[in-house]
């Protein structure tokens, strides 16, 4: 069966890791280091109408002491590197940010295919919170919410 790789971008805090852990299969893990230092595991798998697909969530994949810019463009380079498919989730209550535009043009230069995924949309009245993200140039933004699962199975029928 043939495995299509899907990669997960998007600035800290933006619910990637939640969206990461609520798409594959096997339960959560976490991998302890050190006593009180817990880090977000990157890779994973998941199954989908019956296909199977892998999973980075690139946010698990970090640069010490570099400045916040340089560590979202490695992060994104590795995406378009490893992936067939990029999923580049943003924070429907922030708004649009400037290093949401930073990442979108890296993504838009990069010419692989990209889901617009605005998280933390968390009941119907936000989702009009959504259509500012046109703005960015990567098509239509789907509305979901990581943490209620809601918006998901979207983002999982076009990944597919
Ligand atoms: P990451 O840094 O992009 O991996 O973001 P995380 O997945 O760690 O989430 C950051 C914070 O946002 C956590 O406190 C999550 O519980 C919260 N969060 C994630 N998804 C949602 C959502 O759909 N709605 C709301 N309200 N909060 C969310
Ligand atoms: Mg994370």
């Amino acid at each position: 069966m043939i495995q299509g790789i899907t990669a997960i971008v998007g600035r800290p805090n933006v619910g990637k890791s939640t969206i990461f852990n609520r798409m594959i299969q096997e339960r959560k893990s976490i991998v302890e280091d050190t006593p009180g230092v817990t880090r977000d595991r990157i890779y994973g798998k998941g199954e989908w109408l019956t296909r199977e697909f892998r999973l980075i969530d690139t946010g698990g994949i970090q640069l010490a002491d570099q400045p916040f810019q340089e560590e979202i463009r490695m992060q994104v380079e590795i995406a378009v590197a490893e992936a067939d498919v990029i999923l580049f989730v943003v924070n429907g209550r922030e708004g649009v940010t400037r290093d949401d535009e930073f990442i979108a043009q890296m993504l838009q230069k990069s010419k692989k295919p990209v889901l617009l995924v605005v998280n933390k949309i968390d009941n119907a009245e936000m989702s009009l919170n959504i259509y500012e993200f046109y703005s960015l140039g990567l098509g239509d933004p789907i509305a979901v919410s990581g943490v209620h699962g809601i918006g998901i199975g979207d983002v999982l029928d076009q990944m597919i």
